[in-house]
């Protein structure tokens, strides 16, 4: 059996957590913390960083610092993980849901206008599969109406749009460290802020609501209940695993480009006979080689090469469905048909993509996808 993921090792995680504990310190916000958000700072120019537990916890803090009421809207791809619209519904938001590019899943820019009304409070780009979204686009239409950018990253760690890396271009961004990502923690995010006005409330809303974070740094004589918030820090046990991660993260991504750039050389034929598309990656973003997924002509091809592949061993998966048709937001969805987004969904197969699957998986993989069109590698 081939599985869809499985978390890699990249050697040092079992050491610094040990070197965590015999520290005496495994709450949040200890050196390994620290060392983890330096990481990101330094290497990709985010203004600041703050580990949390997961990427929804960071979507719940921006829609805390963004100061969603009841009633506000936000603009969200239909697309995506439930935690991009979830975050905001929490606290009262009206979702309106965006539709994707023809050629890509990510939000398409130039269909954001048309749903921004005197409520409309923000946008939420994903870029999806770790391809940039049309951020320029973006960025302009926020300015024009005043609107708040958050860039849902989970999936597009060490990724670029225009040779800035994503995360660093919205008022906030949000990192996933799922064991499904590129660099993992088990469960873990971060929440990046590229707006300092938000910095001092970010540690408050992080840290229950109180000011311990200046209280620690000698800036307060005691700490106290000032705000809303929550616990959203994960321990040193967590941030000392991501960091023997992020340790290994060029050697991780050479390993993981190579995959993808396997997987798409070897499909490349069924594209060009017409039976099957291939990742579309516009020129002004790049690859960090989060996920394979091919696209079927059309619904009906797919769940039969889904089929097909499990009779080959071969856990191959799709998702998303599209949040505007889910049992949860459709009765609340305002009806417009996403075409886009309901493509992607009935079409899209994700491949089994991780650090340690070989070479000859890959090639078994093709040759499976061959066989189901008749065809031979
Ligand atoms: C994985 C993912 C999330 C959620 O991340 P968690 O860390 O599991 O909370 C949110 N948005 C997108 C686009 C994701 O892929």
């Amino acid at each position: 059996m081939i599985t869809f993921n499985k978390p890699f090792l990249s050697g040092k995680e079992l050491e610094y957590i040990r070197e965590a504990v015999s520290n005496g310190k495994i709450s949040g916000d200890g050196s390994f913390t620290k060392r983890s958000q330096d990481f990101f700072t330094s290497r990709y120019g985010f203004q600041k960083c703050l580990l949390t537990t997961s990427c929804t916890d960071a979507l719940e803090m921006a829609a805390l610092l963004i100061d969603i009421k009841p009633g506000d809207e936000v603009i969200v791809p239909s697309f995506t993980f439930v935690s991009t619209a979830n975050a905001f519904v929490l606290r009262g938001a009206k979702i309106i849901f965006a539709d994707c590019m023809k050629e890509h899943p990510n939000i398409d820019a130039e269909k954001i206008e048309e749903l921004i009304t005197p409520k409309t409070k923000a946008i939420i780009p994903v870029h999806y599969s770790g391809i940039a979204c049309e951020m320029d686009k973006i960025i302009s239409i926020a300015k024009k109406y005043n609107l708040f950018v958050i860039e849902d990253a989970a999936q597009a760690i060490d990724s670029y749009y225009k040779g800035k890396a994503i995360g660093s271009i919205g008022n906030l961004a949000t990192f996933s460290f799922h064991e499904t990502k590129n660099i993992i923690s088990g469960e873990g995010g971060m929440l990046v802020i590229n707006d300092m006005s938000f910095t001092n409330r970010s540690e408050i809303i992080r840290e229950k609501g109180t000011n311990r974070s200046s209280f620690y740094r000698g800036e307060v004589d005691k700490y106290n209940w000032v705000d809303i918030g929550s616990s959203f820090l994960p321990s040193e046990i967590i941030a000392a695993f991501l960091f023997a991660q992020l340790e290994k993260i060029d050697e991780i991504q050479k390993k993981r480009k190579e995959i993808w750039q396997s997987y798409y050389e070897l499909l490349r034929p069924i594209e060009l006979k017409g039976l099957i598309n291939l990742p579309f990656i516009p020129d002004y973003a790049t690859n960090n080689a989060h996920m394979f997924y091919i696209l079927c002509n059309d619904e009906k091809t797919r769940n039969n090469l889904l089929t097909y592949l499990k009779s080959k061993d071969v856990m191959a998966v799709f998702h998303y469905l599209p949040l505007h048709l889910s049992p949860y937001y459709a009765p609340k969805h305002d009806g417009r048909a996403l075409s886009n987004s309901e493509h992607f969904s009935n079409t899209i197969i994700r491949l089994p993509f991780f650090y340690e699957l070989k070479k000859a998986e890959i090639l078994y993989i093709a040759e499976s996808i061959f066989s189901f069109f008749g065809l031979t590698l």
